[in-house]
């Protein structure tokens, strides 16, 4: 399949890692939004979020849990947003399931 992230996950793409184990990688976004930006991705391929299904389900709890980890680990202690773009609408530009993670700034909310 001719997926960006799949790519990156396999090492085929060069990206920053920030955090890899069997079944999550995460790596620094190309152009950042916050000063600290980064990506957590499954490495199996899946859509986006709306393809989570109960077979799949485990690497999210998986993701959140290296989120936690990484915030931990990166003094993220003022806090931080995790946001999953979904399809058009919600902004999703590269069609592999992925976690932005972003800090450093007070982010705005509502999002535009
Ligand atoms: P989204 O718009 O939610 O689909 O997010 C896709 C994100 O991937 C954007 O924030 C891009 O900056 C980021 N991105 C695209 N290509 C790369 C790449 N080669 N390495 C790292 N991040 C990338
Ligand atoms: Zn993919």
């Amino acid at each position: 399949m001719d997926c960006l992230f799949c790519k990156i996950a396999a090492g085929e793409i060069p990206s920053t890692k920030v955090y890899e184990d069997d079944d999550v990688y995460a790596f620094l976004d190309i152009n950042p939004h916050a000063p600290t930006h980064f990506l957590v991705i499954p490495k199996n391929h899946i859509d986006s979020a709306a393809e989570i299904t109960s077979e799949n389900s485990y690497v999210v709890a998986k993701i959140y849990e290296v989120i936690a980890k990484l915030a931990k680990e990166l003094n993220l202690d003022d806090g931080y947003r995790v946001v999953t773009n979904i399809g058009e609408d919600g902004g999703q530009t590269v069609r592999h399931l992925h976690f932005h993670v972003l800090a450093g700034r007070l982010l705005a909310w509502p999002p535009g």
